[in-house]
């Protein structure tokens, strides 16, 4: 499992073809792809993709967790990018068959392996910039990933941006390659300008996420992140710390915030912010910047709630603890 995040692939993946109908799911050699130089989406940008994971458990079994969440979505972008049609069930089993097959190389915890499946459309037409592509084609890529945190518990920092936007505001929900080509100058000058990891974006200051992860604020016993609108990605992470939170019986807060309130609670000792998404799970931000100036969260030090609620939320994907939600499916 040599090399980062997302580099290493099992040799073969599921693929299907859409032209008129959708193909049988085929294993294939996960290292090529055959495509035209005039497909629609190498110009127009019709692609999406899921990232989700299964776990190895201790008697052997594996699951995939919350798969049912990342189908919805999937066929949600796809359908808001005009692409063709596919079902979750179809989509769902292209991605069992493909863990299944590779089922004795799934990882044991703390890594897992990742599963990103990948929709785009092909139709060879450069002249189709404002109609959509009537081929597709998909696949479900595998890479084992190991530990996120080997070593110290990671420290964010992040650049607070109230004037750039991570991509159009209506266009947020969609997991697509073109909501990621947008965000990244942001996200290379907050690097090259003010050493910062990532851009939270907050634009006319309304906080809302950073280019590839949701955002919660932790403020002694209350909650807050973004309500679920077309603005930003609905992370099937940030629901997951919500439902543990509320099983908590903690003050859980989904509305919107601006840049003002959120500097003005990190500036208490008891905050803590954190990073959501599939990959790490949850990391602890511990300073922002804005305006030039650095403000550090709570302590300035990671921790102890985020930690706290990750590995509980690990406890449940690893098997080590009850899945009271229903939230794995056996492969
Ligand atoms: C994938 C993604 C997330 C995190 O979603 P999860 O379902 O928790 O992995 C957040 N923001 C963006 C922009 C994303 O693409």
């Amino acid at each position: 499992m040599a090399g980062d995040f997302g580099t290493v692939f099992m040799p073969e993946m599921t693929l299907a073809n859409f032209d008129g109908s959708w193909s049988e799911s085929t294993l294939v050699p996960s290292d090529a792809i055959s495509i035209n130089p005039a497909a629609h989406v190498l110009h127009y940008a019709s692609t999406c993709f899921e990232g989700l994971k299964a776990f190895k458990h201790e008697d052997g079994s594996v699951k995939i967790f919350r798969m049912d969440r990342n189908l919805e979505r999937f066929r949600q972008s796809s359908e808001l990018l005009y692409l063709p049609e596919i079902t979750t069930t179809m989509v769902g089993d292209m991605i069992t068959q493909v863990v299944a097959h590779y089922k004795k190389d799934v990882p044991a915890p703390p890594a897992s392996m990742y599963i990103r499946p990948t929709h785009m459309g092909t139709e060879p037409a450069i002249g189709k910039a404002a109609s959509p592509s009537l081929t597709s084609t998909l696949f479900i890529l595998l890479s084992p990933v190991g530990d996120y945190f080997s070593g110290s518990e990671a420290a964010m920092r992040l650049l607070l941006d109230d004037t750039g936007v991570r991509c159009g505001p209506d266009h947020g929900r969609v997991k697509g390659g073109g909501n990621y080509a947008s965000a990244l100058k942001h996200i290379m000058r907050a690097k090259e300008e003010h050493q910062a990891h990532q851009v939270l974006f907050c634009p006319d200051g309304d906080v809302q996420e950073t280019g590839a992860a949701n955002f919660i604020l932790f403020d002694g016993d209350e909650i807050i992140t973004k309500p679920l609108d077309d603005s930003f990605l609905h992370g099937v992470t940030r629901d997951s710390i919500l439902v543990l939170a509320r099983d908590r019986s903690m003050n859980v807060q989904e509305r919107n915030f601006t840049v003002d309130e959120l500097l003005e609670r990190v500036a208490k000792p008891g905050c803590e912010a954190g990073l959501v998404g599939t990959a790490a799970v949850m990391t602890s931000v511990t300073q922002l910047v804005y305006k030039g100036k650095t403000h550090p969260v709570g302590t300035g030090k990671p921790g102890p709630l985020i930690p706290e609620l990750r590995s509980e939320l690990n406890a449940i994907q690893w098997g080590k603890s009850a899945d009271r939600h229903g939230w794995l499916i056996d492969v």
